[in-house]
């Protein structure tokens, strides 16, 4: 697929901030820049991409951290996460305070995000699913003919987002994972905010959250 990706690791929370670029154009998008804005900016630079935009799933401190500062020295327009999530951006020097992360900016989205909505990078496109129930303005982004997808914190291998955030939800996390993931495929893989790679479909089988058998 003309869609590539490579993920870096920033933060104490090991947050999976994600580089997709269209191979065609060699054009870029940083998904989820939670901080260490140096290591990602070397990884542009290694592969020879051009920076166009900044993606965010949803708006906790370890996703975003980074996107006021690498908005501001490369002159990014940011889209996402959804409406919802407003609350979050704009707490976001309480959650560098929770956290005991370094103070960062706060900023505004040059375009939030609904269901149905589509993103480019280069000259590909990626489907937008809204996926409440970590935060309420999660997002998802979803690459068909490459059957991937870049879930933030609404699943994990072997695992699904914390609720017990403000504004969390677990039944509501749980029908974004039922009914809006798993229709996407059983062979779609997935980049989660956190941790390993896995498909849907594995998930479907061993994630003890969200197996197929709970819901038997
Ligand atoms: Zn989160
Ligand atoms: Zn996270």
């Amino acid at each position: 697929m003309s869609l590539q990706f490579h993920t870096v690791p920033v933060t104490p929370f090991q947050q999976n901030c994600t580089l997709l670029w269209c191979e065609d154009s060699k054009r870029a998008a940083v998904v989820d820049p939670g901080g260490d804005i140096e290591r990602i900016l070397a990884a542009v630079e290694e592969r020879g991409l051009k920076l166009e935009k900044i993606l965010l799933t949803h708006g906790h401190l370890d996703h975003v951290g980074g996107t006021a500062a690498l908005a501001a020295q490369l002159q990014l327009p940011i889209e996402g996460p959804h409406r919802e999530d407003a609350f979050w951006i704009e707490q976001l020097p309480v959650q560098t305070q929770m956290f005991g992360f370094p103070p960062v900016e706060t900023f505004s989205p040059d375009r939030w995000l609904e269901q149905g909505d589509t993103v480019t990078v280069g000259n590909e496109s990626l489907e937008v699913h809204h996926c409440p129930g970590h935060t309420p303005g999660h997002v998802i982004f979803f690459h068909r003919p490459g059957k991937l997808a870049l879930v933030g914190d609404v699943l994990f291998a072997g695992s699904i987002g914390r609720t017990d955030f403000p504004r969390g939800d677990h039944d509501t996390l749980i029908r974004s994972i039922t009914e809006k993931l798993w229709p996407l495929g059983d062979d779609v893989r997935f980049i989660p905010g956190h941790g390993p790679m896995s498909t849907f479909g594995h998930e479907r089988q061993t994630n003890p959250f969200v197996a197929d058998s709970r819901f038997g």
